[in-house]
């Protein structure tokens, strides 16, 4: 997907501030974050939106899911965290690459 955003990122074509990388998903911090801690792990294979996910793809997010609390803990969130993952334009989803915001600390908005 040579015109992502994400792809771009991960492929290191756009500089992010990475926090976690392995084979199969890469972890960055949100360019505006809303919380103290706000990063945004994605998967390295372009995958569309939770829409566009196919049955092949079931081991890929259940592994990113299990890695959660790993990567907040890293971001020194010991006591919780929260996660939204924004679907299609009526999710509010800006970039079509799907990603999980992992954001808690201070600041933690509500869903307004
Ligand atoms: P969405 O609304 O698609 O769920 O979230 C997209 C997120 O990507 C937003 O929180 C936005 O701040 C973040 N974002 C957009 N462009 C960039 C970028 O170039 N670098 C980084 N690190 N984050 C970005
Ligand atoms: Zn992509």
């Amino acid at each position: 997907m040579s015109d992502c955003l994400f792809c771009k990122i991960i492929a290191g074509d756009i500089p992010s501030v990475s926090v976690y990388e392995d084979e199969q998903i890469f972890v960055f911090k949100d360019i505006n974050p809303v919380a103290e801690v706000h990063i945004l792990a994605v998967p390295k294979k372009h995958i569309k939106s939770l829409d566009e996910q196919t049955k092949e793809d079931a081991d890929l997010l259940g592994y990113m899911m299990g890695k959660l609390p790993e990567l907040a803990q890293s971001q020194g969130l010991a006591d919780g965290f929260r996660t939204i993952i924004n679907t299609g334009p009526g999710g509010g989803q800006e970039v079509d690459h799907l990603h999980i915001h992992i954001m808690g600390g201070s600041k933690l908005p509500g869903f307004t």
